[in-house]
Order: structure tokens, then C-alpha cells, then sequence
């Protein structure tokens, strides 16, 4: 692994314009589901970045005006100066770490709908709402742009009244009005912004003239431009028209933040592209171009990979969303040699969901990721162990996990027993399917942590009864013996299971993962869940070979991806793999070597013909041990407490928060548990 010295070179000072970052650790811009609805929370979360030693830390897409409002979905806003104390929390607080600040001005064209506002839509030709939603945005007028033009430029001189460093002009992601005029899929103009390369970037070019020209001695100018649209040659490439767009602006901007289009391909999760740095192929050429620095992404968590990134001219700046969420202190780990320490990112998206959401972010590897204002949960301190001494965890999957470890981390002498042969539960089972095998790092990360430590002790292949729970005379138990996967169709759609005949193979997404394949034969993946799991296992089963009938009483294969912006990819993947999808179908009955499916909207029947049945409705709690501790031995124990999967199924990132949460909680009043919940950011009654 790499020295703190092979690494020096990223934390060389740059000049970005008039401002200089401290080092090359650069987060740029991503979406927090804070933003202007809840900007305390949203100042504290970026400077726990600047505080973990991100030199610049941006904030997300602000919107300039009501003509773009996001709403219902929580960004930056700054339409007029009375947006501009709640944007100065986040700018006083980042420079309070030493760090500079970005905002990411955006006008979003018709990816904003405006429904909070009503305003119109504008685009730069007539578009349809790409939502089912019935709107559409009409072609911008010249008096139009004139008026964008003005827009961008007053926000620009807001966004140095409320102390941001380097501003933004953003055109990526297929989401601003510079994006859309810059590609003909969305632009079919006939005058000056329409036609030619040439004329198509023209708004662009004057958005950053003006910028400059309105903030430039006292602000970086950014531009944030996706070179390739990975629509291959139906759309912008990075080795043609996106080549030709940097050299038109070259020495425009005072920092390039160079990446790939839409935001799925960008923010690309590791079932789908499990490289790190996957960008750096369509971004390498920028630099060749333009004197500049130049910031990109693609998952850069390995420090050699960084150093080699900047060693080799490719990239001035590491940027990163996902890393930085999933670890706040990457950089400060890395210039202190603990490099094993990094909480790597999974690439799972769930931080992403969280956002499509609405609600603040979350991110399975940093259960304190969204926390740090309103519980003031900070990833790299927790609180020293008050009076009691000594904890059992019972149960080594997410969980567990995150639960032994803080508790460790909080000085309490913890034992931790697990019943099967290998620690890590669920994550261990989920991480051997086609595609997750990343997700293996959440117990990797803790496992290795809780080696380290002299005062824990690990055990496996120790099922443990409420007898001897009590025997071994720790006062203190945590149970996490998760969740287990229903056998007999429980579901959304089948609230007293399904019909099994006698002689059918019913298989659960347990046996699947401990190794199971079904015999030769078509299989019918019933999946219920609709979350992520059905189809990962339908595309599991293709990959060994197996001829797959999907079914799922949803319209779409795997819904619940749609948060994680997969869901076609997921769709496709299976339709190439050769998967049959039945979708609108609930599973009636299932007898041997065939089933019947009933369709949601109708009642009709069909029947597949098959040897085997994976159903993947519901989990029920392993709650046996708790229920006898709880029944007989409660008195026995200053502490009984049912945490993760046990306690309420959910996602991994659920149970790492769950065993976080019980141990940041041990020895803690339970009124101020209760009385406090969280903090937080209460509506204003003042007259404005
Ligand atoms: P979570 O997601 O809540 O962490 P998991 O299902 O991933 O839950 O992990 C639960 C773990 O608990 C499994 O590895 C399982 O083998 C273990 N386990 C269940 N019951 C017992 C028990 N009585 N003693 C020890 N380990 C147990
Ligand atoms: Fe990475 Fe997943 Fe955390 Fe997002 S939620 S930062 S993808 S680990």
C-alpha cells in the first residue's frame, strides 16, 4: 500500500484563479437533500469534508431563480438576496476548517418542473417534461436569454456576497440550460445558439464571460462540463465534440471539473461499473488542452491510484462525491499514513436514493453521514464508555458489525459471537451475487478495524442460547441475529402467502446465497420485494446458466433501483441475459413443475412451466434468543437491546445505522434519548 511520501504530491498547494486550495482533495459538488430547507444541517455536513481535509468543498445545484425550482426536491436556492445567510452558514463554517468554498450555480432548463413556483418552463427548443408529468417548456426567445443571462450574472454576485470562493457555471448532467443547449438532442435551433458547435456553445461561453467579468478578481470561475454523453456516437464524445468544446473555452474558466453524462453514468454504482477511476479514459484528453487545472471523478478512493492521476498530467484535482460522503477524512488519512483506516466507498448509491428521496443523505459505509448537525454525530469521535465495563454482541452482520466496533472505539471491553463458520452476515451472503462484490468492503472496513484492538474479542462458529448468553455473565447484550427470507410468499401482494403444492422446489434468497443453484430447468424468481435483491438474483441465475422467468407484481423490474438511478441498467441487463420478464404479475399458486400468476389489474391466469421457485417476498426477524432473554433472564442484564435486521428489516445501510445508533446510545439517559430524537430546522414564523 502507499507511503505517506509516494503521496506528498496530493497535498501540493493549486492556484485556481485568485484563490489557492491547500491541497489536491477537491469534493465537488453533489446533491445532500438539505440544501435550502434545511441549511444548518447542510453547512455542518460539508465542513466535516473541510474538517476531514477536502481543500474545496462545493455545495450542490443552487438554483439562480423561480423559473428553475426543483421543488419537492431540497437543493441550494439562491433566487434573491434573502437566500444568501443561509448559503453563509455553509461558507463560514467550511472556511472555519480552512477549506475554500464552491457553489454550483444552476439554471436547469426543463429538468427543473417548477411546481412550487408555476413558472414556465424554459428549454432551447419546445421539450416535453422528460417526467410523466404534462408540461412542457417552450423555446427560450431571445429576450429570454437575455434575461438568463442577467439571472446568472446577479447570482454570481450573490454568490461572492455569501463568501463562496469559486462559482460554478454548469453545464453537465443533461440538467442546465447551458447542457441542453450545448447538445442537439436538445436543441434544434435555427439562430445563433442553434446549428454549429460553435453556436451551441455560445450561451455557455457568454455565461462564463459574464460571470468572470461580474465576480472574476475575487472568485474562481468553474465549469462543470461532461465531455461524453456515453451515448456513443447518438450523442457528445469526449474524443469529438466534447474535445472541440474544451478547446473552444480552454483558457476560460479557471478550473475545468470535467466528467461524464447523465448523472446515472457519473455517479455509475459498482454492480454496473466496478472500476475506480472508470472516467479516466474519456477525461485524460482535457489537460493536453487547456493550461487550467482540471478536477475529476470515478470513485477515487485508492491514494496510488490518485497520486498516479496527478503524476501523470492526467488530473490536478482528485474529485469525489461518493468518497467523500463515505469518508470525510480521506484526505487527512491519507497524509497520516492511515491508509488502512479509509472507510472505502461501496458505490451502492444509497446516498443517491436518499436524495431522489427528498429526505437528507445517507450512506451505508458513514452511518454519521447527514447526522453531523442535527444528533452532531462525527465520523472520526464518539464518547468515552461512562460507568459500565463490558458488552456482548451477538450476531456479526452489519449491525453487529458497526455496533462492536463503536462500542470498542468507546473503550468498553466487547465480545462479539457469531454463529456461522465467517463474520459479516448478510453483507457476506449479498457480496457473493453477480455484481455486489464491492459491498464486501462495509465488513472488510470493521472487521479489520476490530482486529486491531486489544480490547475485543471475536468469535465464530458460536451459536449462542439465552443460557449461555447469560453464562458468560456480560451484563450488557446487544442482539443482532438479523433476518431471515420467508418460504412461504408472504409479501406486499400476499398477506397470508401463496398457495405451495406438495412436491414443488421452493428456494429463498438464503439458499441462493449460501450456494445454492436450483437444478437444471427454468427457474421463476418471484420477486415481491421490488427492491434490489430479485433482480440480482434473476441476473445471478442467468449468469450461471439458467433459464429465468422474472416475475414481480410491479410494472418495472426492481423499482425501488430507480433511487439509485440503476433501474434501467438493471432492466437491461436482464433483457440481454435472455431473463423472460412477466411483470403486473402475482404468483397464485405454485404446485410441482409449473405456477400459476395471476395479473394485477384483471385477475387473468397463466401458468409458466418450471422445476423451481425462488421466492423473494419478506424476511422475518430472527428474534429467538432476544424473546428467551427477554422472557426469563431480563433481570440478569443492565442491558437487553434487539438492533438491525432483528429489529426492523431494512437496507444494509439500515442496520449499520441501527448498530451505530445502539452504541452512541449505551449509557445514555433514555429521556434525553427520547426528549432529543434529533434536532430540528424549524419553519420561520417571522414576517419576511
Ligand atoms: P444485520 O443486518 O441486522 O446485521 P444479519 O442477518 O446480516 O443482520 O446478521 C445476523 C447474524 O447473526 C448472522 O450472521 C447470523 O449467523 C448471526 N446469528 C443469528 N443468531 C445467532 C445466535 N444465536 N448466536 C450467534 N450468532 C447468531
Ligand atoms: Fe458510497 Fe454507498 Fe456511501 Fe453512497 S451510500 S457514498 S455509494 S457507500
Amino acid at each position: 500500500m502507499s507511503s505517506a511520501e509516494g503521496c506528498s504530491v496530493l497535498f501540493e498547494p493549486v492556484q485556481i484563479g485568485p484563490v489557492t486550495a491547500r491541497n489536491r482533495f477537491y469534493q465537488v459538488p453533489h446533491c445532500n437533500g438539505m440544501g435550502h430547507l434545511r441549511p444548518q444541517a447542510e453547512a455542518a455536513m460539508r465542513a466535516m469534508k473541510a474538517e476531514g481535509g477536502w481543500a474545496v468543498v462545493s455545495n450542490q445545484e443552487t438554483e439562480i431563480h423561480p423559473t428553475s425550482d426543483l421543488s419537492p426536491f431540497a437543493e441550494n436556492r439562491l433566487w434573491d438576496e434573502r437566500d444568501i445567510p443561509a448559503l453563509r452558514l455553509m461558507t463560514d463554517a467550511v472556511h472555519g476548517k480552512g477549506s475554500l468554498a464552491a457553489i454550483e450555480l444552476a439554471h436547469n432548463g426543463h429538468h427543473a418542473q417548477n411546481h412550487l413556483s408555476r413558472a414556465p418552463l424554459l428549454a432551447p427548443s419546445e421539450l416535453a417534461l422528460q417526467t410523466a408529468y404534462p408540461k412542457q417548456a417552450r423555446a427560450m426567445d431571445k429576450a429570454d436569454i437575455r434575461e438568463f443571462r442577467k439571472w446568472h450574472r446577479a447570482a454570481a454576485r450573490r454568490s461572492r456576497e455569501a463568501g463562496f470562493d469559486i462559482v460554478y457555471v454548469y453545464a453537465g448532467h443533461h440538467m442546465t440550460l447551458p447542457h441542453h443547449f450545448l447538445l442537439p438532442q436538445f436543441n434544434d435551433r435555427m439562430d445563433e445558439y442553434g446549428g454549429s458547435l460553435e453556436n451551441r456553445v455560445r450561451l455557455t461561453r457568454e455565461i462564463l464571460e459574464e460571470t468572470k467579468e461580474e465576480v472574476g478578481d475575487d472568485c474562481a470561475i468553474a465549469l462543470r462540463f461532461a465531455v461524453d454523453e456515453m451515448l456513443g456516437s447518438e450523442g457528445m464524445q469526449a474524443q469529438e465534440e466534447g474535445r472541440a468544446v474544451v478547446e473552444m473555452l480552454a483558457e476560460l474558466p479557471d478550473l475545468w471539473d470535467v466528467n461524464v453524462a447523465d448523472w446515472s453514468n457519473d455517479s455509475a454504482t459498482t454492480r454496473f461499473e466496478p472500476r475506480d477511476g472508470f472516467q479516466t479514459s474519456y477525461i485524460e484528453f482535457v489537460k493536453q488542452v487547456t493550461s487550467k487545472p482540471v478536477v475529476g471523478v470515478g470513485r477515487l478512493t485508492s491514494p496510488d491510484l490518485m497520486a498516479s492521476l496527478v503524476r501523470k498530467g492526467i488530473l490536478d484535482f482528485i474529485g469525489a462525491a461518493r468518497p467523500s460522503i463515505a469518508d470525510p477524512f480521506l484526505p487527512n488519512k491519507i497524509k497520516e499514513g492511515r491508509i488502512e483506516e479509509i472507510r472505502e466507498c461501496i458505490g451502492c448509491n444509497i446516498c443517491v436514493s436518499s436524495d431522489s428521496l427528498g429526505v437528507p443523505i445517507r450512506c451505508t459505509q458513514n452511518p454519521t453521514m447527514g447526522e453531523e448537525w442535527r444528533r452532531k454525530w462525527h465520523p472520526e469521535i464518539i464518547e468515552r464508555r461512562v460507568k459500565e465495563e463490558a458488552a456482548l454482541v451477538v450476531g456479526s452482520g452489519p449491525a453487529g458489525l458497526e455496533c462492536a466496533m463503536q462500542l470498542a472505539r468507546r473503550g468498553y471491553e466487547v465480545t462479539l459471537a457469531e454463529a456461522k463458520q465467517e463474520l459479516g452476515g448478510r453483507v457476506l451472503q449479498e457480496a457473493g451475487l453477480t455484481g455486489l462484490s464491492a459491498w464486501k468492503r462495509v465488513t472488510d472496513h470493521r472487521i479489520y478495524d476490530l482486529q486491531q484492538r486489544g480490547n475485543v474479542q471475536l468469535f465464530t462458529d458460536s451459536p449462542l442460547s439465552a443460557s449461555e448468553v447469560v453464562e458468560l455473565g456480560i451484563p450488557n447484550v446487544f442482539v443482532s441475529t438479523g433476518a431471515k427470507w420467508r418460504r412461504d410468499g408472504r409479501g406486499k401482494s400476499a398477506f397470508h402467502g401463496v398457495s405451495i403444492g406438495l412436491g414443488s422446489r421452493v428456494f429463498t434468497p438464503d439458499d441462493i446465497m449460501t450456494g445454492v443453484v436450483p437444478e437444471d430447468g427454468p427457474v421463476v424468481v418471484y420477486d415481491d420485494d421490488q427492491a434490489y435483491l430479485g433482480g440480482v438474483l434473476a441476473d445471478h441465475l442467468a449468469q450461471a446458466g439458467r433459464e429465468v422467468f422474472f416475475v414481480t407484481p410491479a410494472s418495472l423490474v426492481s423499482p425501488f433501483t430507480e433511487l439509485t438511478l440503476e433501474q434501467t441498467k438493471v432492466q437491461r441487463s436482464l433483457l440481454e441475459k435472455g431473463v423472460h420478464l412477466n411483470l403486473s404479475q402475482t404468483l397464485a399458486n405454485v404446485a410441482s413443475g409449473q405456477v400459476t400468476l395471476q395479473c394485477v389489474y384483471t385477475g387473468r391466469e397463466n401458468s409458466i412451466e418450471c422445476s423451481s421457485v425462488v421466492l423473494v417476498t419478506q424476511r422475518m426477524r430472527e428474534t429467538t434468543l432476544y424473546d428467551e432473554l427477554c422472557g426469563t433472564n431480563a433481570g440478569l442484564l443492565n442491558t437487553l437491546e434487539l438492533i438491525g435486521d432483528a429489529a426492523n428489516p431494512g437496507l444494509i445501510a439500515d442496520a449499520v445505522y441501527s448498530g451505530h445508533m445502539a452504541a452512541r446510545n449505551f449509557e445514555r439517559n433514555a429521556d434525553d434519548i427520547d426528549r432529543e430524537f434529533f434536532r430540528r430546522e424549524l419553519v420561520s414564523l417571522e414576517p419576511v
